[in-house]
């Protein structure tokens, strides 16, 4: 949807004074949202496909807002990134991870990574690597723990400064993973770069497997890419019993998807990871 978006010419409509109308007001209660502090984390598992075991989550911002509900990303994202927002809300998703992990480790629960989507200007901004430090530093967690999603998109429209941010978050012990694999219309060249750990498989690939003859030949090139580069897999967006057989018999790492669990509150990621679930009073 969203590349015809992008070339298709669009008449202006009076549906659309509505959305501008709508979208300044949500921006204003963005700002406010971020002193009231109304956002929350809910974590998506990723599986490996050969055991079925979790080993990873991926944390996915919620906005809870006072009239509208529950708000998705997609509805305040794309917001926050025009406002000039967003680091300011990355960060946040950066410190309640750092202490979702703390509190998981004081808890004794296995110690899974957890990935954090960043946009390109968080990403891209001069500051983001000391913000960084200083969230793992106030947490005490190991910056191993700890998995930043970038948009192959992002590092393509962030150029030069990406590649020593990457290498300074390798450094550190910080893993990357290029999110959307696949979709960035680009050149496969910025796959040199130093610090990529992970290439994940974007939905839109999966979602015809392994009916498409096409899209079985892009997975299929995708995951030998990864693998004579040493990087490790996972797919997106997997949500049949068919697409998880195809992928795990390809030779993918991990998936995630509904197929397996949608994004969830920590109490329940900590009763699936728990060695000894407690059960539920009834
Ligand atoms: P993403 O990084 O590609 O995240 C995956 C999205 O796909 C999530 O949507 C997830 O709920 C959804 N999904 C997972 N499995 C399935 C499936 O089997 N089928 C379908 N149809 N969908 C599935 P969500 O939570 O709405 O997030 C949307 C996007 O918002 C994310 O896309 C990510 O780019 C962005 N996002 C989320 N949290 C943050 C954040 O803290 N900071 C930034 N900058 N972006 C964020
Ligand atoms: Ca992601
Ligand atoms: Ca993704
Ligand atoms: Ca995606």
């Amino acid at each position: 949807a969203k590349t015809q978006e992008r070339n298709t010419f669009r008449f202006y409509t009076p549906l659309m004074h509505a959305d501008a109308r709508m979208r300044l007001m949500l921006g204003a209660d963005l700002r406010q949202a971020l002193i009231r502090d109304e956002f929350h984390l809910v974590f998506q598992p990723s599986v490996e496909l050969r055991s079925g075991r979790i080993v990873a989550v991926e944390a996915l911002i919620r906005w809870r807002h006072p009239e509208r509900g529950e708000l998705m990303p997609d509805e305040f994202i794309p917001l926050a990134e025009s406002l000039g927002l967003i680091r300011r809300l990355d960060a946040w998703t950066m410190r309640a991870v750092c202490n979702q992990i703390r509190a998981w480790d004081q808890a004794k629960l296995p110690p899974i990574r957890v990935a954090v989507n960043a946009s390109a200007a968080t990403f891209g901004h001069p500051g983001f690597l000391d913000s960084v430090k200083q969230a793992l530093q106030a947490s005490g967690i190991s910056p191993k723990r700890v998995l930043f999603e970038i948009t192959e998109s992002a590092i393509l429209r962030l150029g030069e400064a990406t590649e020593q941010t990457m290498h300074a978050l390798h450094a550190l012990g910080i893993g990357i993973a290029i999110d959307d694999f696949g979709t960035g219309y680009s050149s496969l060249a910025y796959l040199k770069l130093s610090g990529i750990d992970y290439l994940k498989i974007d939905r839109s690939f999966v979602t015809d497997l392994p009916d498409s003859a096409n899209d079985v030949a892009i997975v299929e090139a995708m995951l030998a890419i990864a693998k004579s580069l040493g990087m490790c897999t996972i797919a997106e967006g997997i949500e049949t019993a068919a697409q998880h057989e195809f992928l795990l018999r390809a030779g993918c790492a991990e998936g995630q998807g509904y197929y397996y669990s949608r994004g969830l509150p920590p109490v329940e990621i900590e009763r699936m990871l728990s060695p000894n679930p407690r059960h539920e009073p009834s």
